[in-house]
């Protein structure tokens, strides 16, 4: 691991500790520090004051230890002054009411005035850091996005206005494209067109394109950001952190299309370990043939709640150099004594004292640092199957009432799951990225694709990959409305089939089921399927939702048995040129139905599973290195074919043999 970090405070400990701290950090590994994000008020105390003695002091101390800096811009935390003095900057909830100062990131992000501010501070800072040679990378504002809402403002509805009027030209187009003959929904007057906030009640295309004028302007204010910090402080590296494995609001893949590296606040307590895995394929996939790098992630509990296992810590560092991190940045140092995150636990205690998670970092980052000559020259991980995530998919599900019963994210976490389990390295990437190199590419519930989509996919099953779809599939256009013929859009030709619709699965129609009275009662159906996978007769359930499809020219792999779709096409496949394409139309199947669909399809991929492990003990390869990582709380073995050493761990008669939460390094040789 290249860049081995803490987020540092020394706005809040003061100069005078820097050197204490400087050092144990050192003896750590640490080799860079995150400093500044929530710093405004000590930076610049009133407005147009500027107090940095002890910032510049603090990063001379760093620089002696040969401590890198990554230097935040303050913005996600503005100053008191500011909100009291210029509240045209602070957000204005939907229901009209603004917040107040005393949280974070309670700032308009399209509002002038807050730009201005936010230009002076970051050209004020990039003048005085661009004097450190450790000053080697910026990051944007910190975690981007809602966390206390998006904001409502009269300036956000006239830029939603703006943003609207460049996309469709003129008030008829926006009419027709949102379909807004029902509901007396035609307007007459851009005055008339506000925000979107509610899947319920209002129109699914005004919440579709609200939520992608909200991603929009996100991006517009970071890139604000990141050309100030390139003019002003050239030849430094410019990011910013984002979260989750997938973050619902922001367009990631354009947010970090032009920033220099793709960077992940991952907290290994907050997701199970499978989406941690996903996090991280999500992350390196951003920018395809980069490494990305973990911003924050913890030495301890997120929260108040049981820390790690003294081995996890290395447990999920190692993870994340597999996966083709370079960056482990542990938020944070030290325990705060006060504020909003004062149970969040530091790699110090709050008695500021080197104690167990002290420890665990150290020995982990040396680790890492003995090694570093071999392993910051990998080459990064190899994926043979990809896994389509379409933002615009993603919130058109948002926009309407029936997105809950698809369940789209939890979808593509159940698909991730099953290539997680079986130690099946996944990219999961935009509908824009090139796909050509995958085995199998594999599209989630894609209830809505353009043909320019259509035309690649098209061409890459032609060449050879195989194709899965799963769920809806291309049945709305991109405003969210309905197709008023069958789909699937422009892949009639490619699957071979038309789909008619589909139904949902949760009844109300039982003689003691009812959507309101007395009270709401609901049943769960469920569909039978019955098909054969390789010679094998197979049946199963299918719930939640089923396709209404007609085949066209394609194989009916198996049927629906009864329910109103009975005997028509449950999954289909049909070959075109050297590949294949393969409908699923039902979610939510029987667990061994769809995992013995699934192994068929990767053994038609070709896609290799060449390692049997346990649920959550992971085998990723790294050029000739193998990377053996047991996030479990016992001991396991695993069996490894090819003749390797032991970098790290035990190897011994063809097994690695881990330890709870052991990590093995193997060699090929
Ligand atoms: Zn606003």
């Amino acid at each position: 691991m290249k860049y081995l970090g803490c987020a540092y405070y020394p706005e809040y400990w003061g100069v005078d500790r820097v050197e204490t701290d400087a050092k144990l950090m050192k003896e750590a590994g640490i080799n860079f520090a995150r400093i500044g994000e929530f710093a405004w008020s000590r930076m610049e105390p009133q407005e147009g004051v500027f107090t940095l003695d002890w910032l510049n002091k603090s990063i001379e101390i760093l620089n002696r230890y040969g401590i890198k800096v990554l230097m935040c811009t303050p913005s996600a935390t503005p100053p008191a002054w500011l909100a009291s003095a210029y509240p045209d900057t602070v957000i204005v909830k939907a229901d009209g009411k603004r917040l107040e100062h005393g949280n974070r990131k309670h700032f308009c992000s399209t509002s002038d005035t807050y730009r201005r501010h936010c230009r002076r501070i970051i050209e004020v800072l990039c003048r005085e850091m661009k004097k450190h040679e450790n000053v080697i990378a910026w990051q944007i504002d910190n975690e981007l996005g809602p966390e206390v809402g998006w904001c409502y403002c009269e300036n956000c509805q006239s830029r939603f206005r703006a943003w609207l009027l460049e996309k469709y030209g003129s008030l008829e187009t926006l009419n027709r494209a949102w379909g807004t003959g029902f509901w007396s929904m035609d307007y007459s007057d851009w005055r008339q067109v506000r925000l979107g906030s509610d899947p319920f009640h209002h129109y699914s295309s005004r919440n579709l394109d609200s939520k992608r004028f909200f991603s929009d302007m996100m991006i517009d204010y970071g890139m604000f950001q990141a050309n100030i910090i390139r003019e002003n402080h050239p030849g430094s590296i410019v990011t910013t952190n984002g979260m989750g494995p997938i973050y619902p609001h922001i367009n990631y893949y354009q947010l970090f299309k032009d920033l220099d590296v793709a960077c992940d606040d991952l907290y290994f307590d907050i997701g199970t370990m499978d989406a941690d895995v996903a996090a991280m394929n999500v992350f390196r996939s951003i920018k395809p043939g980069k490494k990305f790098w973990i911003t924050e992630t913890g030495s301890g509990a997120l929260d108040h709640n049981k820390p790690p296992h003294k081995k996890q810590f290395r447990a999920w560092a190692w993870s994340a150099w597999a996966h083709g991190s370079e960056a482990h940045f542990i938020f944070r140092w030290r325990t705060c004594l006060s504020g909003q995150e004062q149970e969040l636990q530091g790699i110090l205690e709050h008695s500021g004292l080197p104690r167990h998670r002290y420890q665990a970092v150290k020995e982990c980052f040396n680790e890492f640092n003995d090694l570093a000559y071999e392993l910051d020259r990998v080459s990064l991980p190899k994926a043979e199957v990809a896994i389509i995530q379409d933002y615009d998919v993603l919130w058109a599900y948002d926009s309407v009432r029936v997105g809950p019963a698809v369940n789209y994210l939890p979808l593509v976490y159940q698909i991730h799951k099953k290539l997680y389990a079986r130690n099946i390295l996944t990219d999961i990437i935009d509908p824009g990225q090139d796909f050509r190199k995958y085995k199998l590419i594999i599209l989630p519930s894609m209830v809505m694709l353009d043909k320019e989509f259509a035309d690649r996919l098209r061409n890459a099953v032609y060449a050879g990959a195989t194709v899965f779809s799963i769920g809806q599939m291309g049945m709305r256009d991109k405003n969210n409305n309905y197709l008023p013929y069958p789909g699937p859009f422009e892949l009639t030709d490619l699957f071979g089939i038309k789909i008619h619709g589909g139904m949902y699965l949760d009844s109300q129609v039982g003689v003691e089921e009812a959507i309101w009275t007395p009270e709401h009662r609901h049943g769960s159906v469920t569909v039978a399927v019955k098909g054969s996978v390789a010679g094998e007769t197979l049946t199963g359930m299918a719930s939640k939702w089923i396709a209404d499809i007609e085949a066209i020219d394609c194989e009916s792999l198996f049927t629906f048995q009864d329910e109103a779709y009975q005997y028509q096409p449950a999954v289909t496949e049909k070959r075109y040129g050297k590949g294949k394409a393969i409908y699923q139309g039902f979610l939510n199947g029987t667990v061994e139905l769809e995992e013995r669909i699934f192994d068929d399809i990767l053994a038609q991929s070709n896609v290799q599973v060449k390692y049997q492990t346990p649920l959550h003990v992971e085998v990723v390869e790294r050029d000739n290195f193998i990377c053996v990582v047991n996030h479990l709380d016992r001991a396991v073995e695993v069996n490894i074919p090819s003749p390797v050493k032991a970098v790290l761990g035990t190897y011994e008669d063809g097994k690695c043999i881990l330890e709870p939460y052991g990590v093995g390094l193997l060699r090929c040789i």
